[in-house]
């Protein structure tokens, strides 16, 4: 491997656990805090710790967040919502991490709420439109995305329970989602990577950190175990693609909007692009 664990920041790497109980107990969470225990996507099915407290932006990590936004480093946008919650962020899921996006989003620029624009498509409208008994401006619509409006992709629990435990059975292998330390470290690692090593990063990041600490641990953990006569490699992939579609979690990348005219429902596309999720004041 091209990238040497000097390179990783001691922040990314995973917490050496050596009493789990220690883990568990929360820090002390001041005022400002809001509890998310109930409302966290995984429903803290992956983690050690059951419950999670975020806090609003200040104004010093509006200033980080505008520089991340300059410099375009994933890295630094992380690392400034892993300030406002009292759990280490790298542990957090994609999915997760999305919803405390948002969350930001929405707690945190109260007055410029994120709107998206959409058009009007129904026929009759349309064609209401086109015979000049309605004004075409009407066809135009904006929907808020606030905390009614977002909604959280649900996932089978104990479905996720047996499908990792029939891996376990008959690979010897866990099976973990995608972390935000892997997506940090993939980012990384993006240029000086291979496309075939991209590839199979891919895969190495639904595996659990007890099989390689790092992203290239894991990756090394799915090579050899390609040259194992006693298991099929190949419908292993098969296997963590069937994984993360089961245990695919996180925030809907659409919300659902009314056209103010004649009450026709759109699925509304958001965009997840991290760069220019937060307003830059
Ligand atoms: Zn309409």
């Amino acid at each position: 491997m091209k990238v040497t664990p000097t390179e990783i920041d001691p922040q990314e790497k995973p917490p050496v656990v050596t009493d789990v109980s220690a883990k568990e107990v929360s820090e002390v969470k001041d005022s400002r805090y809001t509890s998310l225990d109930e409302e966290l996507p995984s429903r803290f099915s992956f983690y050690s710790f059951q419950s999670l407290g975020i806090r609003p932006f200040t104004l010093m990590e509006l200033k980080k967040l505008f520089r991340a936004h300059t410099s375009s480093n994933f890295k630094d946008i992380v690392d400034v919502i892993g300030a406002t919650i009292d759990r280490n962020v790298y542990d957090l899921t994609v999915g997760d991490f999305w919803f405390l996006m948002y969350w930001q989003r929405i707690n945190s620029y109260k007055k410029s709420p994120m709107t998206v624009p959409w058009t009007c498509e129904a026929n009759d409208h349309v064609l209401a439109v086109e015979l000049d008994r309605l004004l075409p401006e009407t066809l135009k619509n904006t929907v808020t995305v606030n905390k009614t409006t977002i909604r959280v992709v649900d996932f089978d629990i104990q479905a996720v329970a047996d499908f990792t435990a029939r891996i376990r059975e008959e690979y010897g292998v866990d099976l973990f989602p995608g972390t935000i330390r892997d997506v940090v470290a993939m980012v990384k690692l993006a240029d000086k990577v291979e496309p075939d090593d991209d590839w199979i990063a891919k895969y190495a990041t639904n595996i659990s950190p007890d099989h390689g600490a790092t992203i290239q641990e894991r990756m090394k953990f799915l090579e050899n175990m390609s040259q194992r006569e006693d298991i099929n490699a190949i419908d292993f992939i098969y296997e963590i693609e069937q994984f993360v579609k089961i245990a695919e979690h996180g925030v809907r990348e659409s919300i659902t909007s009314k056209c103010k005219e004649c009450d026709a429902e759109r699925e509304v596309p958001l965009t997840l692009d991290a760069h220019s999720f937060f307003p830059s004041l």
